[in-house]
């Protein structure tokens, strides 16, 4: 461990709209928040377009320009953002513990709190045309773009609630849905199957897989292939959903907190408390169900008030010992 050393009250790990909303309710409580923004300041919102459900903006606003509000917010207060990543982290088990984390494979912090909020990565299928029209008319969020392709075509990948969720709800926005699943049945459940197959304009192709997203600077079309037959079709789309599942950034806390078989972190009942005291997690990290920004920013108020509440009734144990030590020297 390097010699550099700095404490600080609460160590905010992510930069989405939980840990900046986490960021903007701790500094009110004077916690002086230090905020790591991660390999993607901003979060999974600066990689779409307008975003349209987050209540309070009647016209929409872009996914960046919200984020760069929300961090100023958080700085209004006195939050230290700092560009930077958590790399490895030494989580204590005692209440009132230190907990150490290393920032950029170099310096360490140590933090009376930590509110983890490095959010998930959506998964994509790594096809170069794929990864190229990224912005360009391929989304990994129906419910984030799926209004901008109001009446058009469009088709979305996957076998999972999530896609089976997402195609009927392009469904109901767009003129035709196709929907690709690899094998030969979905894996999500037979109610939100139901739902898709009584969907009339959605087609629902199976054993079907990409071969290529057509079009230079928008998508166009997709080229596919049937992996059973090697047939190949090409259809006309303008809008490509890849809801092939999300991985939550949450590897270097395995080892010392609860996490789910797919990394998903455990927080207890209503709270955002995990298995260590001190350390409160939020946002995406810890919801695969709804995943919004909204709800994110929801659960990174929790967190701060629930690092608050830690840190008070701490403080207020210590000033209760020494008020007894007083009484009895
Ligand atoms: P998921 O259950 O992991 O499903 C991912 C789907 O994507 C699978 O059908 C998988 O195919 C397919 N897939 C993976 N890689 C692919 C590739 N390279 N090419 C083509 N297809 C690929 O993920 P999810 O649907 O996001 O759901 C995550 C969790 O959230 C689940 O537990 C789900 O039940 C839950 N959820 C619940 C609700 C709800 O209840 N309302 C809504 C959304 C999500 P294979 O089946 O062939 O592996």
């Amino acid at each position: 461990m390097s010699e550099q050393i700095e404490r600080i009250k609460c160590l905010i790990i992510g930069s989405g709209p939980a840990g900046y909303t986490a960021a903007i309710y701790a500094a009110r409580a004077d916690l002086a928040p230090v905020v790591y923004t991660g390999m993607e300041p901003g979060g999974q919102l600066t990689t779409t377009t307008e975003v349209d459900n987050f209540p309070g903006y009647p016209d929409g606003i872009d996914g960046p320009t919200m984020m760069t509000q929300l961090q100023a917010q958080a700085e209004r207060f006195g939050t230290d953002v700092r560009l930077g990543m958590a790399t490895k982290v030494e989580l204590s088990k005692k209440v009132g513990g230190i907990h150490r984390v290393e920032i950029d494979n170099k310096k360490w912090i140590e933090a009376e709190s930590i509110i983890i909020s490095t959010g998930a990565s959506a998964k994509y299928l790594g096809l170069e045309s794929e990864q190229r029209l990224r912005g360009g008319g391929v989304s990994a969020c129906a419910v984030c773009d799926g209004f901008f392709y109001k009446g058009q075509d469009v088709a979305i990948v996957g076998g999972g609630d999530t896609a089976a969720e997402e195609a009927t709800y392009l469904a109901k926005i767009c003129s035709k849905v196709t929907l690709l699943v690899r094998r030969g049945e979905m894996r999500a459940s037979k109610a939100m199957q139901n739902r898709v197959f009584n969907t009339k304009n959605l087609e629902v192709k199976f054993f079907t897989e990409i071969d290529e997203v057509l079009g230079d600077q928008v998508v166009e079309g997709l080229r596919m292939i049937n992996n059973q037959t090697k047939e190949i079709e090409e259809i006309k789309i303008t809008g490509l959903f890849i809801a092939i599942g999300h991985t939550p950034n949450t590897d270097i806390f395995k080892g010392f907190l609860d996490m789910d078989k797919t990394g998903y972190l455990h927080t207890e009942g209503k709270t955002t408390k995990t298995n260590l005291p001190g350390v409160f997690a939020c946002g995406d990290a810890q919801d695969k169900e709804y995943r919004q920004a909204v709800t994110a920013a929801g659960t990174g108020c929790m967190a701060a008030l629930d690092a608050e509440r830690y840190l008070s009734t701490l403080e207020s144990s210590e000033e209760e010992k020494v008020s007894e030590e007083e009484f009895i020297n």
